[in-house]
């Protein structure tokens, strides 16, 4: 049962969450494989210490109905993330409270405080062969990947395969930035730590999603939908679906196909988005990925696609709300920006497009800039 399954949620109103999460949860397989003293890890969304009318993190309300499902089971849950920034009890504590994921301590789950990670090996990976991976989830029976879909600058849409970005400790996904520089690079990297955690479960919380300069600063937009899958793969494309963004501008899809991991087409998941699907939703920026570089490219193909991409790539660049605080500039893992008469300044030769300015500005002032022949052309 590897089929993806939707459920209507309008709100956050724990009796409809409940419903809609045990439909979904069902319709996706169920919660069988659930067995008193099971450890499970919870990997939610918590980008970022923002309140969670934001719509950038797993909303708490909705983290804390599944709580409730998997403790009454017999499970022992903890729940948590690794954003950008030290994996530390300082860091964490404050999005826990901003977040509200307290709520979760009260339907009988614990917030993870194991900030520790070990190096892992990645039998079989094409990317990776080993990777840092955090400790708590390490240490747990089972993950339940439980994403937010939300607009993304590197990758065009954040949901269930992005999310287990998490599991590599915070200021360790510089170096990740800097060693897949390339989408499809990072996209095959994020598909081998999919293929390593093997989560049991994906579900994602499309009630509040984000669009525009996602995936922190974005706009909140109605959807009003639960979605679950064990496929992550399968699951990420009824979000596509559900975006109206076209599959050859996620990268990750793109790999995933590649491998064979997932099929080409599946008209009946199209089928299933149809009458929920958006029309008109703002992406944040152009992906460039349909110059998706493959293997097989060789000669005048690979120079033409290099090409292509350069010339519909993305950029960040900071718009007039810059307050000049400089903290894209130090977490920028190319070393690509400066603070020079109050602003950011980013040396488009360093850059690498990891989008990482972009998501963690605190003023939501670094924007991704399509480039010029995007806009020409409406991609
Ligand atoms: S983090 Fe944002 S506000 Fe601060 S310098 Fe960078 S772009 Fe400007
Ligand atoms: S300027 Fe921004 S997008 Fe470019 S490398 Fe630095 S953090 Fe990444």
């Amino acid at each position: 049962m590897d089929f993806p399954a939707l459920a209507p949620c309008e709100d956050y109103d724990p009796a409809s969450l409940r419903r809609a999460l045990e439909t979904v949860i069902r319709d996706a397989g169920g919660l069988d494989w659930v067995k008193p003293g099971m450890r499970i890890g919870v990997k939610l969304n918590l980008c970022a210490a923002k309140k969670p009318e934001a719509a950038a993190t797993t909303h708490p309300a909705a983290a804390a109905e599944l709580t409730k499902l998997l403790v009454e089971r017999g499970a022992e849950v903890v729940l948590g993330d690794s954003p950008g920034g030290p994996f530390a009890a300082p860091l964490m504590h404050r999005l826990y409270e901003a977040t509200g994921l307290r709520l979760c301590e009260e339907a009988g789950g614990k917030l993870n405080e194991d900030f520790g990670y070990t190096e892992v090996e990645c039998p079989g990976g094409k990317s990776l062969r080993s990777f840092a991976c955090v400790d708590w989830l390490r240490s747990c029976d089972a993950v339940v990947n439980f994403c937010k879909l939300k607009s993304h600058g590197m990758m065009g849409m954040t949901a269930a395969v992005k999310n287990l970005y998490g599991v590599i400790p915070g200021t360790h996904k510089s170096e990740y930035h800097y060693r897949y520089e390339d989408p499809m690079r990072f996209a095959d990297m994020l598909v081998d730590l999919n293929e390593c955690v093997k989560p049991r479960l994906c579900l994602c919380d499309a009630v509040e999603i984000m669009e525009g300069n996602g995936p922190t600063m974005g706009t909140p937009r109605h959807l009003g939908l639960m979605l679950a899958c064990r496929d992550p793969y399968r699951l990420d494309r009824l979000c596509a679906a559900l975006l109206g963004v076209k599959e050859r501008e996620i990268p990750y899809l793109e790999a995933a196909k590649r491998r064979g991991l997932l099929a080409e087409e599946e008209p009946e998941i199209l089928e299933m988005a149809a009458p929920f699907a958006l029309a008109d939703f703002q992406r944040s920026g152009a992906t460039a990925s349909w110059f998706a570089r493959s293997e097989d490219d060789k000669g005048l193909r690979k120079i033409a696609k290099r090409g292509m991409y350069v010339l519909f790539r993305s950029h960040p660049t900071p718009g007039p709300d810059c307050v000049g605080c400089g903290k894209c500039a130090r977490d920028c893992p190319a070393s690509a920006i400066v603070i020079r008469g109050g602003r950011a300044r980013i040396r488009r030769s360093a850059c690498i497009r990891c989008f990482c300015c972009q998501e963690f500005c605190p003023a939501g002032a670094m924007k991704v800039r399509r480039s010029l022949a995007a806009r020409l052309t409406g991609r």
